[in-house]
């Protein structure tokens, strides 16, 4: 299919593309366009202007301070995935690596994937498990957006029509913790039937001392598992008692869709987020 005609532009700062938009009502930032040109292309999304990110310095990369890493917005899905300084924050490298193809990893990022917040995306259990926050410039200031207020409805979040996302920032532990991702991907798209991102740290006798988990494909908008993460608190990791303690997830309200029942949703967030559990457990037992 053909899109409807919108102006592109190929600003060189931030300032020139914020100021791109504030004169585009109705105009679309492009990040690396793989879910906004399908959605373009089959007319399910119209822009008078497209304001390619892709010229604007310093939104790419990965650096790290004190426990927090920070992810540029246009850092792709791919440069993630590869081996690196993130190699032991499993669930990085496991989200950006089970996203789609290698074409829509070379070229989508993970702000992208934020904003356009699509129900079955994979970064959006991360971002929630890794307690993360979005910083975003808009023409008269700046502020960071907590992950648990970040989704606002399906194909809907915080970030707002005049703001660019820039950072991505997520709290790793790294003292006796461990994380994961664990997904059921759907076999044409590798979109998220069900997908859970756990991260946990034990206590000295090898005890969960916490546990968050993030979980996406699931509801219309992604969630964090809070009453499972507090019954998890002082129990052993083994593999008895997460399948007995994941039988029940009490925020799943399942979606139903071709690919997947609400039933089989609601079998498959447990199992799925007690395999997170067991491979995020041994890491930081490990
Ligand atoms: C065949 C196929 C398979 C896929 N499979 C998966 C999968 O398995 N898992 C998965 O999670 N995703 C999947 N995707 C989606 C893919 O991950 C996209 O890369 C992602 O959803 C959007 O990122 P993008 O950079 O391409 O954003 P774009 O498509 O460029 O933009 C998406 C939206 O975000 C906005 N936006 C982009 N960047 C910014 C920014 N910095 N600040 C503010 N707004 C911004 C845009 O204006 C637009 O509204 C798939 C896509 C395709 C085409």
């Amino acid at each position: 299919m053909i899109p409807e005609r919108f102006e592109y532009f190929a600003p060189r700062s931030l300032k020139e593309a914020i100021e791109l938009l504030a004169r585009n009502a109705d105009a679309k930032l492009l990040g690396g366009g793989m879910s906004l040109i399908p959605a373009l292309k089959h007319r399910l999304a119209a822009a008078s202007a497209l304001i390619d990110l892709g010229r604007v310095p310093n939104l790419e990369g990965v650096s790290e301070r004190r426990g927090k890493l920070t992810i540029g917005a246009r850092t792709t899905h791919r440069a993630l995935a590869f081996p690196g300084e993130l190699d032991d924050v499993h669930v990085i490298r496991e989200t950006a690596g089970a996203i789609g193809d290698v074409q829509v990893r070379n070229r989508g990022t993970i702000g992208g994937s934020l904003v356009h917040a699509d129900p079955a995306a994979d970064w959006p259990a991360a971002f929630l498990a890794l307690d993360g926050e979005a910083f975003v410039v808009g023409p008269k200031s700046e502020r960071t957006i907590p992950a648990a207020a970040f989704f606002t409805g399906m194909l809907a979040s915080a970030v707002r029509h005049d703001e660019v996302l820039t950072e991505v920032r997520l709290s790793v532990e790294r003292k006796r913790a461990g994380t994961a991702y664990a997904k059921l991907r759907q076999p044409a798209s590798g979109f998220a039937i069900v997908g859970v991102a756990a991260q946990v740290t034990l206590d000295g006798k090898g005890r969960i001392e916490r546990a968050a988990l993030g979980v996406t494909g699931v509801n219309p908008v992604p969630f964090r598992a809070a009453a499972l993460e507090q019954r998890l608190v002082g129990q052993t990791p083994d593999l008895a008692t997460l399948r007995s303690l994941c039988a029940r997830v009490e925020e799943a309200d399942p979606m139903e869709d071709l690919h997947a029942s609400a039933a089989y949703r609601a079998h498959l967030v447990g199992i799925f987020a007690m395999r997170a559990l067991i491979a995020a457990s041994a890491r930081a037992a490990a």
